[in-house]
């Protein structure tokens, strides 16, 4: 019926990468094409479903749990999956990697540095980190494990929003699943 396949695109990289940009431009230019898809991210999980969790690493794990069984749940009912989280432990992109099945796991790491991440930072955390109002911030003071072979890295220092966008577009086309 929907004349697409369905597929989690788990989007990877450090605060102020661009993960919730690129996903909601993705989803906005999929909408022109009529392919349903729908975006998983902080702002509509760690509001609602996970409001109970914070960051510690028994916390980023349940949360991730979480959104890995909603995501399977969303590729079921046939979307267009798209995540922005930080999602900083290999381990715990593994557990969705094998939550979701392989087949239909795009890991996308957003690969841009600390520095550029800072100058961006649109929401200011990155000062505050560095404050010691937030702990447990992922590139100051809690690690980000680098994916050793995501489906598709994204240098979001180097490439425009568009450019990224169209990259996983190009990566979809190609996998036969739009
Ligand atoms: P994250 O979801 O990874 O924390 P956001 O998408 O919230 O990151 O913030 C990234 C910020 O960087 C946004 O304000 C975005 O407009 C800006 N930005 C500037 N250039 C780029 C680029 N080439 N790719 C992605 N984001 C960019």
């Amino acid at each position: 019926m929907n004349r697409h396949k369905s597929v989690l695109i788990w989007i990877t990289g450090l605060s102020a990468s661009g993960k919730s940009t690129i996903a909601h431009e993705l989803e906005s230019q999929l909408f022109q094409r009529e392919i349903r898809s729908y975006v998983l991210d902080g702002d509509n999980i760690r509001h609602g479903l996970n409001k109970n969790l914070g960051f510690t690493p028994e916390d980023r794990h349940e949360n991730l749990r979480r959104i890995g069984e909603l995501s399977r749940l969303f590729v079921d009912a046939g979307m267009v999956t798209i995540t922005a989280f930080i999602s900083p432990y290999r381990s715990d992109r593994q557990m969705v990697r094998e939550l979701v099945g392989s087949e239909q796991f795009i890991e996308v790491y957003l690969k841009c540095s600390v520095d550029v991440c800072e100058t961006r930072d649109p929401k200011g955390l990155y000062q505050k980190a560095k404050r010691g109002e937030i702990q447990n911030f992922t590139g100051v003071s809690s690690p980000y494990e680098v994916p050793e072979n995501p489906e598709l890295v994204l240098e979001t220092d180097i490439l425009s929003i568009d450019e990224s966008v169209a990259k996983i577009l190009a990566c979809l086309d190609a996998r036969g699943i739009v």
